[in-house]
């Protein structure tokens, strides 16, 4: 596979995903651009390969070896700015885009300073903080549907809800993205995001290796406040923890597997139907 791009054999799952759990992945490849993209996905299909597009792996939880072609677009990183309007590759780390464009007077992505996403995994998530998310200042995504062609998916036809859109329902994969932010007081911007961030540091177990919230908060309700008030913060299976600091938070404290988190999960979402009637939803997603 090399024709495509960098070829990473055997690698470790710590090293590509926020977690850091035990495993391998068979094969990592970061294609070179757009096309050698289009003719790996072309011979991953002919030859009936298990594969899949992953960004900076911060909401995932792998639970085995994963035995097929982890792709990834570390080359589709160029970003451009004019006039509000920012086009980015889908590779573009989004902390960086969110500084980047607050420090331009640009404003719009503030909420987005604490995601350790890439762009295309955020769009994919449809990912939010401080009941802002990211279909708000997207304007038009570049995507290659099932039949690996290349098309502009307007805001409209990318489907945003809570936590998803079409690249999520179809399996699409984000090329990059348009967004369209507004001029901002820059000074007030930079405050904002400082003094949330202090407020994440404090609040979240940010000092271990996690993927950020486990569960989608129920209508009207919280799940850290449900599952700290049915008295789970600190349960643990093997390293897999229930944050002490963040009920809503599973750490990794050493050598924790994907199974340790999912037996974890299923413990608090059992103990938290029983106590409330309240079925929790996962928000990261099981890779197998
Ligand atoms: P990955 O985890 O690598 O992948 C997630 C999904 O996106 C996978 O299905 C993958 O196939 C798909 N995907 C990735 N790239 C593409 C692409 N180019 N095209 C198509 N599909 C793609 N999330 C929030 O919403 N709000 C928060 O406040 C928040 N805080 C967090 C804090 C911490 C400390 C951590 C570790 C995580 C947090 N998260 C939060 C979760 C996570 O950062 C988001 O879900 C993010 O959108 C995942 O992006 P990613 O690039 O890491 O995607």
């Amino acid at each position: 596979m090399k024709e495509y791009g960098q070829v990473i054999e055997d690698a470790l799952i710590a090293d590509y995903t926020t977690y850091k759990l035990a495993g391998k992945i068979r094969n990592i490849v970061i294609p070179e651009n757009e096309e050698k993209l289009i003719n790996l996905l072309s011979y991953l299909k002919e030859n009936n390969e298990k594969y899949m597009v992953i960004g900076n792996g911060s909401n995932l939880i792998f639970t085995c070896d994963y035995d097929g072609v982890v792709i990834k677009l570390d080359n589709f990183n160029k970003v451009d700015i004019k006039k509000g309007i920012v086009t980015v590759g889908a590779g573009y780390n989004l902390i960086k885009l969110a500084m980047k464009t607050a420090r331009e007077g640009l404003s719009g992505l503030e909420f987005a300073t604490g995601i350790p996403a890439t762009i295309g995994g955020a769009i994919y998530m449809n990912a939010g903080a401080y009941l802002h998310e990211m279909s708000e200042v997207v304007k038009e995504v570049k995507i290659i549907d099932d039949n690996l062609e290349v098309k502009t998916l307007s805001k409209e036809e990318m489907k945003f809800a809570y936590r998803k859109s079409i690249l999520k329902e179809k399996k699409y994969i984000c090329l990059s993205a348009t967004l369209e932010l507004t001029k901002g007081n820059k000074e007030k911007m930079l405050k904002t995001i400082r003094s949330r961030k202090e407020k994440r540091q404090k609040t979240q177990p940010l000092e271990y290796p996690s993927a950020g919230s486990v569960f989608q908060n129920p209508e009207g309700d919280f799940a850290g406040r449900l599952i700290e008030e049915a008295g789970l913060k600190g349960k643990k299976v093997n390293d897999a923890e229930v944050s002490k600091k963040h009920a809503n938070f599973i750490i990794n404290k050493g050598n924790a597997n994907g199974e340790d988190v999912k037996y974890l999960m299923l413990f608090v979402k059992q103990k938290v139907w029983e106590k409330f009637g309240v079925e929790l939803v996962s928000e990261q997603e099981f890779i197998e």
